[in-house]
């Protein structure tokens, strides 16, 4: 590993400074993602700025009846706030979902969201890797791919968005908070994250320096029935296959409110806005969250080894979807009877 130096900053403004104006500085919090990458010689900072302890590490409601979580607060105990798994079940169940019991209790809610893709090609320094090293090619769309990309993947990188989490707070609106060399802004969960496009390396919308400080859950009265679930190669400590989250409320049998995103088959976590409209006022049966689910992976594009991505997401959204609906999965079949 690198030499390299440790900064423990005065204040968030010390922190972004220190990251600002120095092209090798870069924010550390619980380490878990980052120091394993500096071992494996993927990341090579020359100093640390740590923020544990200059960000918030508390949950407070906000004045609009939604929640706000400091980007500090470790991600065992946001799984484990009572208000979060009341109001935001989706969240709590999809932390809990990820890594296990010693990571969540060091890992961030910052850390957590830009924690780096798990494609192996990017974790091995013997290899091209467009991501890691612009222009040097993506081995992965021949090679390994059975957990990249089906939606959002460009010729140039594949690789899917690893963060459980993250998932969930696309499906509930969350929105970043951000402190920057600019000043404080707020960005929505959907917009911190880039698809690869021609430029793999650029995962975020951030800037050298920005500092994330919180995440704000709006109030959503349909969280209140929602839930995660994580398909994955053993029970724990794996990432997901395919994972979604869905929020669903239903009234005198309609769709009334949907919130739907899939994990694992995307670069960023993916809001299904698409299977979100079809569902819009439809009836809660099986038929329409199959068709839904369909309307939303029409747009896929599957390589040869994860095709089968295409059909675990449909059954893992109709079958959630069910489960929220209270309703049956069986006869699933796609365009038909009811309206
Ligand atoms: C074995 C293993 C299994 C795992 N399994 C899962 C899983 O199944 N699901 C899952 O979702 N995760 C999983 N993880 C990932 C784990 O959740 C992340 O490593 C963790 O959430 C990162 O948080 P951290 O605070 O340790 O971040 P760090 O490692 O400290 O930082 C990660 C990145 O974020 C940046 N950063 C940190 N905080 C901020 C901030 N406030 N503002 C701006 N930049 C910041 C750092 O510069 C760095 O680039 C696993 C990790 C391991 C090691
Ligand atoms: S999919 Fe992306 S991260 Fe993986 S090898 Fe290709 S460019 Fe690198």
């Amino acid at each position: 590993m690198r030499p390299f130096g440790y900064l423990t900053p005065r204040d968030p403004a010390a922190a972004i400074a220190a990251v600002t104006g120095r092209p090798g500085a870069t924010f550390v919090a619980g380490g878990t993602n980052l120091v394993d990458l500096m071992k494996l010689g993927v990341a090579a900072p020359d100093l640390l700025v740590d923020v544990t302890g200059l960000l918030p590490d508390q949950i407070e409601p906000t004045a609009a009846g939604g929640l706000r979580i400091g980007a500090g607060v470790r991600n065992s105990d946001l799984a484990a706030d009572p208000r979060v798994r009341a109001a935001y079940p989706v969240l709590a169940r999809a932390v809990l979902a990820g890594a296990s019991g010693q990571l969540r209790n060091m890992a961030t809610v910052g850390g957590n969201l830009l924690q780096r893709t798990r494609c192996l090609y990017f974790q091995d320094v013997t290899k091209p890797c467009n991501k890691r090293d612009p222009g040097s090619g993506c081995p992965a769309r021949a090679g390994d791919h059975r957990n990249l990309a089906i939606l959002g993947g460009s010729p140039h990188c594949v690789a899917t968005h690893p963060s459980d989490m993250a998932v969930a707070l696309a499906a509930l609106d969350a929105v970043v908070h951000v402190e920057g060399s600019a000043g404080p802004r707020v960005i929505p969960l959907g917009g911190l994250y880039r698809l690869p496009g021609d430029e793999p390396d650029r995962e975020t919308t951030l800037e050298r320096g920005d500092l994330i400080t919180a995440v704000e859950l709006p109030p959503l009265g349909c969280a209140r029935n929602s839930a995660y679930r994580k398909v994955r190669d053993r029970a724990s400590y794996a990432f997901a296959v395919v994972s979604v989250a869905a929020a669903l409320d239903v009234t005198d049998d309609r769709v009334r409110d949907v919130r739907l995103a899939i994990g694992a088959v995307a670069p960023v976590p993916w809001r299904a806005r698409t299977a979100e409209r079809v569902l819009a006022g439809r009836l809660a049966t099986a038929q329409w969250f199959g068709r839904a689910a369909d309307a939303e992976l029409a747009a896929a594009a599957p390589l040869p080894d994860n095709a089968f991505k295409l059909t675990l997401a449909r059954n893992v959204i109709v079958r959630m979807l069910c489960e929220l609906a209270r309703t049956e999965p069986a006869g699933a079949a796609p365009a038909g009877a009811g309206s």
